[in-house]
């Protein structure tokens, strides 16, 4: 039976969503402390977790980012506010899943299966080899070729996947433009490093939540680009 953990204080709430889940076919715990939560999570097998943003203890942008430093299991994050959900959405701290309080509890249950099916899905192609990149919310698929931010499928065209793999697989290195477009194009394509500059924002614009304050691919200015860990 799959294992849902609730880290969430307003109590009436974690009920509400535990008898759902549980009516689904979960086993289901709830910690409704922050730092307790964070023990809980890292100690047992969980197979995700449904972290509110406001709690004692420890908040969720902690306990997001510390249990993803360690557990790649799926992640929802819920707040009573919106703009909340878009700051962590902006920090990428790998949350699979935002939600706005209130929800109804269907809804919940609905994303709850949704991500574990694509779990057990990225685990079993894990599994067969498939050759994966991840870092922060970010997830690269060599073999299949695709890329999720956050645990949303972005599409890219296979010069742009080439250039964001290839930044990815050597992070903290710095790149020329002129390195880069040897790298990624053949000598006698067409096009010069100003193509380099266009993929760049072109993959920016899919990958980063703010374009102009990149936190994955910076600029260096007067020298070139790196990914950023
Ligand atoms: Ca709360």
């Amino acid at each position: 039976m799959s294992r849902i953990l609730i880290i969430e204080d307003e109590e009436a709430i974690a009920d509400l969503e535990k008898d759902y889940l549980e009516l689904s076919g979960f086993d289901v715990q709830i910690c409704n402390k922050g730092d307790e939560g964070l023990q809980v999570a890292m100690a047992e097998k969980f197979d995700l977790i449904v972290l509110d943003l406001m709690l004692p203890g420890m908040d969720g942008f902690e306990i997001c980012k510390r249990i993803r430093e360690e557990k790649n299991i799926p992640i929802i994050m819920v707040s009573a506010k919106k703009d909340d959900i878009d700051k962590i959405r902006g920090l990428g701290l790998g949350a699979d899943d935002y939600m706005t309080k209130p929800f109804s509890p269907s809804e919940l249950v609905a994303r709850v299966k949704a991500h574990m099916a694509r779990y057990d899905r990225l685990v079993g192609s894990t599994m067969k080899n498939n050759d994966i990149i991840e870092i922060r919310g970010i997830r690269i698929d060599k073999t299949a070729r695709r890329v999720t931010v956050d645990g949303v499928e972005r599409a890219f065209t296979g010069k742009e996947f080439d250039l964001l793999t290839f930044l990815a697989e050597h992070p903290n290195h710095v790149y020329t433009k002129e390195e880069l477009f040897r790298e990624i194009w053949d000598m006698d394509s067409i096009g010069d490093i100003a193509t380099v500059t266009v993929h760049i924002k072109k993959i920016r614009e899919k990958i980063e939540y703010d374009s102009a304050k990149p936190q994955y691919i910076e600029t260096i200015w007067g020298v070139g680009y790196r990914f950023k860990v």
